[in-house]
């Protein structure tokens, strides 16, 4: 049983009567799988009575569906917050570790918009709470937990404190619990090109850049996700920027993506302090924009640029499509 979803083939196993009813509708499933058709994806609104919404109209109702308007449901106190336990931790990489967090509902994904987040709270080592925003990599197919890779910063001479709220995470064990608030976020990929900035649509695009830098790859997939397991017809173009081949976040996802749709779907990782690197080296540049998203990737309309990395990185990114001519909140965000 499958729904269209701008972010994947969601199966909601509790709406089988609503699905089998939809499904019996005349010539409604020639017309879903008709490729002419392709843009008028479906949105089911669990849990009330089925909801079908053609794409041309208004792709996704997020705030009248009950996968993202709640997120998790789960019981909140008065500033909003819920606990979820931990279950999983396991390292991925020499400061890098899968996080998986338990739903209290077992059927329900994590309910996070296409660029959203949660906000995750910590207490740090001096005892005082730390939060800080987080994009889960699971995809809204995943019922029951919700998967984070988090990147922990540790100690280093240039901060000899590392990382606040990473190194108290990193203390935490399974089987504790950790407070979450939100989904929250600016940003919102609905599918079919159209992007909510602060509650307003943007002008449809047809090509949806990505620059992201460092453990900013989370919310830049989940957009790209949208897109290719949504095959809502934009082209997705990544350029993924890290200091090491060793830094080099969620390569297991980003292939998963690539083999999804290999042609609306491209990808470069760039690598700022590797020597032995044989691939694109150094910072965002005109050059780079231009040789690798290519001529028709002018500054109009339709074209779109998420940006999301350390602040550094995010004001460099800006300054050069700026300086091209790119116009922010329009043909890029501003976050
Ligand atoms: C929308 C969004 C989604 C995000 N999703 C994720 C995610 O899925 N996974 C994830 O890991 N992060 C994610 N982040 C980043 C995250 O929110 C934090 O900024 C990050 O985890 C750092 O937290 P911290 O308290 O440990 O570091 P802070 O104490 O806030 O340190 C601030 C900054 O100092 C620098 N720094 C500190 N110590 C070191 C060190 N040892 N080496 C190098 N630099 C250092 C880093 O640039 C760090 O970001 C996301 C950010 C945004 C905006």
């Amino acid at each position: 049983m499958t729904f269209y979803h701008p972010s994947l083939y969601v199966e909601f196993p509790s709406l089988k009567p609503y699905v089998e009813r939809m499904q019996s509708l005349p010539g409604l499933k020639e017309y879903i799988d008709d490729p002419k058709h392709r843009e008028a994806n479906m949105l089911i609104s669990a849990p009330g009575p089925c909801k079908i919404t053609d794409a041309r109209n208004k792709y996704t109702d997020w705030e009248n569906t009950n996968i993202n308007s709640v997120g998790v449901q789960a019981e909140k106190d008065e500033n909003g917050r819920f606990s979820l336990e931990l279950i999983k931790k396991k390292a991925v990489s020499h400061d890098t570790y899968e996080f998986e967090f338990k739903h209290p509902n077992a059927n329900q994904s994590h309910g996070v918009w296409p660029g959203g987040h949660y906000m995750i709270f910590v207490n740090g080592a001096d005892g005082t709470e730390v939060s800080h925003p987080y994009s889960p990599v699971s995809t809204l197919d995943k019922l029951g937990s919700q998967t984070y890779v988090i990147k922990i910063y540790r100690p280093h001479k240039d901060f000899p404190g590392g990382g606040k709220f990473t190194q108290a995470l990193e203390k935490v064990n399974v089987g504790e619990s950790l407070q979450f608030k939100g989904p929250v976020g600016y940003i919102k990929y609905n599918g079919n090109g159209e992007f909510i900035w602060q509650g307003a649509a943007l002008p449809r695009k047809s090509k949806i850049g990505i620059l992201v830098g460092g453990t900013g790859v989370t919310p830049g997939i989940s957009i790209a996700a949208a897109s290719i397991f949504g095959n809502d017809g934009c082209d997705v173009k990544m350029l993924d920027f890290n200091k090491t081949k060793d830094d080099i976040l969620c390569q297991d996802t980003i292939d998963g993506l690539k083999s999804k749709n290999s042609k609306k779907f491209e990808y470069k990782h760039v690598l700022t302090r590797d020597p032995n690197w044989n691939g694109l080296k150094g910072r965002l540049s005109a050059e780079m924009i231009k040789d690798f998203f290519g001529a028709s990737w002018e500054p109009e309309d339709h074209v779109f640029f998420f940006i999301c990395g350390p602040a550094a990185f995010d004001a460099h990114c800006k300054k050069v499509l700026s300086d091209m001519g790119y116009v922010k909140n329009n043909n890029f965000n501003n976050n």
